[in-house]
Formats: C-alpha cells, structure tokens, sequence
C-alpha cells in the first residue's frame, strides 16, 4: 500500500503518441521545477497538473505535437523540461473544408455485440424512453409563469395519483414571439421544439400550452395524430385566469392516466439513443473521460444503439480525422456541410473558432481550440460516421452519429434532446452541476481529485486511467453497465437526485424582430 501511495508521487507524464513533442503532467497540484521523471527528464520550471512540458528541445515555428497531430508552432525556442503554456503556442489554420480527405479510411464494422439489456418504456412508434415524463411544451414565452404555476399544482396535486410517471418537465423557452418566423435559420429553433415533442421519454403524449397571438402557431408542435392537446389562453371561453390553469390540470390528469400505464420492460440494447457532450473541459479530458467514453460508445455501437456526438467548434479543427471515417460519401460531404455552416454563422457574429476555449480550459492546460477538439473527438470511438443530423433533426439512423450542435452544454443538451437522445454522457474536467430534466445525464469526472470532491455531483471517476490504476478498457466497460443501469432506472445519477437541471435552451440562428 505504502509503495503504491510512494509510486503515485512519482513524477509523471502522460505521452499519447509516438511523434508527440510535449506530454502533460499527471500528478495532483502540478509539479515544481527540479522534478526528476523516470526517463530522466527534469521539468526546468514549475507546471501545473494538466499542462504540458517540452519532451525534446523544441526551435522556433517548429511544430509542436500532440496526440500525433499539430496543435500550433512554437513562438519562441523552447527547452526540454519548460512548461509549455499557450502563450507559447500559435494556433495553426483550421483544416480547409474543400481539401479533406472523404471516406478514406472508413472503419471496418465492429463485431457485433449480443445480450446486453436495459428496462425502458416502450412507445407505439417503436421508440424507447428511458424515463417516463409528462411533457408540457409552449409556442411562446408569454405563457411561462401560467405553465410553471401550473406545474407546481400538477406535481402536488395529480402526480402522486400516477406512480409510474417519473415527473412533468415544461420545456418553457424565449421562441415563438419576436421573431423572424420565416427567415432560413428559423427551421432550427422550430424543428427542435417539434422533435423535443417525440423525444421517447415523453411517450408521445405532449401538452402544449399557447397564448393565441403569437407567430409560432401551436398546431405546429403537436405531434401528428395528437390535436386536441393544445390550451389557448386567449381563448374566449375562459373566464379567468383560474379556469385556464383548470383547463391546464385536466388535460395533463388525461395525459397522465394514458401515461401511468406505461411500465418498464426488458430492451436489447439496440434501442438506446445516448448522446455525447463535455463541458468544463481540460488536458485530461482527451487522456481519461474522452477515451474511455469512446470505448463504451464502440461498445453501444457494437450493440446496435443510435450515439451522437455534437459540438461544432470542437471537433471543425480535427474534421480532417472525421470525413475519412465517414461511411459514405454523402455522410462526409454532410460533415463539411455543417462545418462550413458553422464557419460562416461565427463570421456573420464577427468570431471564429478561437472563441470556443474558456478561461477553464485554459487553466486546466489547454492552449487552444485544436489541443481541445483533438481530446474531444475521441468521444466518437474507433467505429464509422453513419449519418449526420442538422441541429435539431431527429436521428433515424443506427451507429455513431455527428448531431451539428453549438458547443454551449445546454444548448447541445437541448439540440440532442430534440435528436432523440434520450440519456445523455457528459465528460468534465473542470466541473459543472450541468443536469436535463427531459433525461438523465451521468456526468463523468476526468480526474479522480474532482470525483473526490464533487462526490455528490460527479457519477463517474475516469480518473483512474491517468494514475495507470485503470485501463481504458476497464473503464469504458465500467461505464457502459453504469449507461444500462442508469437507462433502466436502477441508479440515479446526482444532477436527479438533487433535481437541479438546466434550461431548454434553444437555438435561434435566425433574427428577432
Ligand atoms: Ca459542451
């Protein structure tokens, strides 16, 4: 025991790849100038835990490499043992969208992988939810403090009449007034909130709630075949605003009965839809949580499950890796699509890609947005790109899917809600208490000292990789079971156990009038 507590304060480095030039510091608060590791390397200056030191003498404009690939170009020489912070760093070009490489070097498929199950809520389209909710959507902000007074009389009131629903989430946004309802871009915030509305864990009883005036007509949020389900609060007949919450509470007591038939049954494995994310990023985000994500989503893939990744701005600067991974033509041609509709949205805002990394990722050693997006691609495992959805399209395909999202975690949260995903996999470094209401979201920590820390908000330790306590294997078969558990409602993760979940954000491209 002793010698293991001894060898953890080891001086160590984690290096990815065979041509890196630079490798990170593992151990916990950094290490100080003097420190000897066991190749003989001797750091010349203090780096913190997470940041990078030079390998090897590195001269001025040479590359400096990281997981194999360039992340920027030395501005000054630097030193062997020198902690190699951004500032240090020129950020290289983005990859140009109309030199990639498409279907190049397309995965063979994964063997494919029998037995595994879950306990889900079938619906009659054939969809599984991993919860069963009581959705109430809205065509306009206008009605959000009527919905949410409404809720808070549904959850005391009707809920507890109707064990087998889980809760009522009103998925209230700032859409549906004031905008430019026909401009191109407003397909994105109407399509999410049509999709939300068939999110499985909503069992394809929706409830809208609508002012009367506003430019988003309800009619377009309901799903087809489900009409009456909509309350007007113009509407003529009520007299007041108590019989409009009335109104409200019988068309919800209907949903729920229909509801609180569904139950729990056995699911291969094949009908998850898990999406993707991180958040709160740093240098151990590629090394732990991101692989061993990656690992369990080559696992679900083997299963014949829908996994989305997402985030825009952190995968446009590795898109090189991605298109040659694309299954076809069509699916790496849709990737550059999103890629250059991305570019051109952050052009017409007056930004590019640089501002994706926050002050967090940076202290956390990430110099710029390619060393962030070469960690975060390895969510998306070793498997091919089956398809590619517009933000907010709902997936239809099976396999490892590029869902077009903004990196802003409750925005993507939103946009993969919208997708179908209906449990989501959220990687961390530096922390958040991020959590969605519409699914549950099992968060997982990069380093052991956070998952120590947050105990009560972390559900998963990848740690264990970076101190070579755990493999990548093991873990990512760790997670996949807590995935199945977590589906079937045996564990809670923590964001549903304190009940704190972030808005519906939605995204709106287009302008507001
Ligand atoms: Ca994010």
């Amino acid at each position: 025991m002793d010698q293991d507590v001894a060898a953890k304060e080891q001086p160590r480095y984690i290096k990815l790849n065979d041509r890196d030039n630079v490798a990170i510091v593992v151990n916990n608060f950094g290490l100080p100038a003097g420190s000897r590791f066991a190749c003989g390397l001797t750091l010349r200056a203090f780096v913190p835990q997470g940041h990078k030191t030079a390998l090897v003498d590195i001269v001025q404009d040479a590359p400096i490499v990281r997981y194999g690939e360039v992340i920027g170009y030395a501005l000054s020489p630097i030193l062997a043992g020198e902690w190699v912070d951004e500032a240090r760093i020129r950020m290289p070009e983005a990859p140009a969208l109309d030199k990639l490489e498409i279907s190049t070097a397309v995965p063979a498929p994964l063997p494919p992988l029998d037995g595994f199950t879950f306990e889900g809520f079938r619906n009659s389209d054939g969809s599984v939810g991993t919860k069963n909710i009581l959705g109430i959507s809205s065509s306009v902000q206008c009605v959000k403090g009527t919905m949410e007074y409404a809720v808070k009389r549904i959850r005391t009131e009707l809920l507890p009449k109707y064990p087998n629903v889980d809760d009522v989430v009103p998925l209230t946004h700032a859409y549906g007034c004031g905008v430019a309802i026909s401009a191109p871009d407003a397909v994105i915030p109407i399509r999410t909130l049509q999709n939300i509305a068939l999110n499985p864990n909503f069992g394809g009883e929706i409830l809208v709630i609508s002012l009367g005036c506003e430019k988003l007509a309800p009619e377009r949020l309901v799903p087809e075949g489900v009409s009456d389900a909509i309350v007007r609060m113009q509407d003529e007949a009520f007299d007041g605003f108590g019989a409009i919450v009335d109104a409200i509470m019988t068309q919800a007591e209907a949903r729920l009965k229909i509801l609180n038939k569904r139950t729990r049954e056995t699911c291969p494995a094949a009908d998850l839809v898990i999406g993707l994310q991180c958040g709160g990023s740093d240098a151990f985000s590629g090394v732990t949580a991101n692989p061993a994500v990656g690992f369990a989503a080559d696992l679900l893939v083997r299963a014949g499950a829908t996994v989305m990744f997402s985030e825009v701005t952190e995968v446009r600067d590795a898109i090189q890796l991605l298109t040659r991974r694309a299954i076809n033509e069509d699916v790496g041609r849709a990737l550059v699509r999103e890629m250059a509709w991305y570019d051109s949205y952050l052009a017409r805002g007056g930004a590019d890609r640089s501002a994706n990394t926050t002050p967090g990722n940076k202290k956390g050693g990430l110099a710029n947005i390619v060393e962030k997006s070469l960690g975060s691609i390895v969510k998306s495992g070793s498997s091919a790109i089956t398809g590619v959805l517009a933000p907010g399209e709902k997936a239809t395909q099976k396999g490892m899917l590029f869902a077009a999202t903004p990196a802003s975690d409750f925005i993507c949260g939103t946009l993969q809600l919208a997708s179908g995903m209906t449990l989501q996999v959220f990687t961390t470094g530096r922390g958040t208490p991020y959590g969605l209401a519409a699914a549950p979201v099992i968060k997982v920590a990069t380093r052991s000292e956070l998952a120590r820390r947050w105990k009560d908000l972390i559900d998963f330790d990848a740690g264990g990789i970076a101190t070579g306590e755990k493999t990548i294997e093991e873990t990512g078969w760790d997670l996949f079971r807590l995935i199945l558990d977590v589906a079937s409602g045996r564990t809670q993760p923590w964001s549903d156990r304190w009940g704190i979940h972030n808005d519906l954000t939605l995204f709106n491209p287009a302008p507001v009038t």
